[in-house]
């Protein structure tokens, strides 16, 4: 589905952004690889790539300083020559209660979810405005939607990533260019691992299917949204949570 096109995803050596990478390559997608702090994760993930047979490389970068964003995009166009797909997926939490949140905290959340899908996107808009084509993927979260008690910096930074999402599909329609975003619900990763015991269960409980969702729940989607069967379709965002928020 994805054969000959180059796909950047931020955030891809662990979790959700991995499964992305590795989908996006079996469906014949070049990866370029986007982590902050996990060289031997992303290595390894490199290496499941390249036997898929298309092209790897790998950008350490943190995608909130919005000049080291810049030299990435510059690396990344320099080694791949252009970007078709750009998933926005590097993402973090910080729990607390309103009255416990630290500004570090809270700025850091930020910072990252949102102000860092902007710096990508913003580096990368001149070369997809140059070729008039290029699809953007946020992934944003159900409590961007709905609001979450203890994550008031995360649900807001997700909010604005769905605000974000919908303007930029509105501003670069015209330019050839799509931008979606996916919520996903409680995907088991490294951020959701705190989650154990009844807390887990009776969170469970609460989803209409009965299971947390699994990365690839998410992949899945990722890729027909970076496919051309999903050309026409542009400002949406997308619930993978198992019915939760119905
Ligand atoms: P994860 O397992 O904790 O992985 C986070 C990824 O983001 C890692 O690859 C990490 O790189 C990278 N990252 C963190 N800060 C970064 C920065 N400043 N610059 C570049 N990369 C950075 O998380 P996940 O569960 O897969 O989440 C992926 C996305 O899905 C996030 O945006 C999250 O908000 C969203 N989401 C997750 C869930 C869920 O239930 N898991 C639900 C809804 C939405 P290193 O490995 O190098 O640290």
């Amino acid at each position: 589905m994805l054969k000959g096109k180059t796909a950047l995803i931020t955030g891809a050596s662990r979790g959700i952004g991995r499964q992305i990478a590795i989908d996006m390559a079996q469906s014949g997608a070049n990866i370029a690889l986007n982590y902050i702090g996990n060289p031997n994760e992303a290595e390894a993930l490199r290496q499941i790539i390249l036997e898929e047979n298309v092209s790897c490389a790998i950008y350490e970068c943190d995608v909130s300083d919005y000049n080291a964003s810049k030299k990435m995009i510059d690396d990344v166009l320099n080694d791949f020559s252009n970007v078709d797909i750009l998933v926005n997926n590097a993402g973090i939490a910080r729990d607390n209660p309103i009255l416990r949140i630290k500004e570090k905290d809270y700025n850091d959340v930020m910072d990252i979810n949102l102000k860092g899908s902007f710096n990508i996107i913003k580096h990368l808009y001149p070369s997809f405005m140059k070729r008039r084509s290029g699809t953007i993927i946020n992934i944003a979260s159900v409590c961007g939607l709905r609001g979450w008690q203890w994550q008031a910096s995360y649900a807001a930074s997700k909010g604005g990533l769905i605000a974000l999402t919908k303007t930029v599909a509105k501003e670069l329609a015209g330019r050839g260019i799509t931008c979606n975003a996916i919520a996903p619900g409680l995907i088991e990763t490294d951020m959701t691992a705190s989650l154990t015991g009844d807390k887990k269960k009776d969170f469970i409980a609460s989803i209409p299917l009965m299971r947390a969702g699994q990365p690839s729940d998410v992949s899945k989607l990722a890729v027909f949204l970076a496919s051309d069967l999903a050309s026409y379709i542009t400002g949406e965002v997308i619930k993978v949570d198992g019915g939760l928020c119905i």
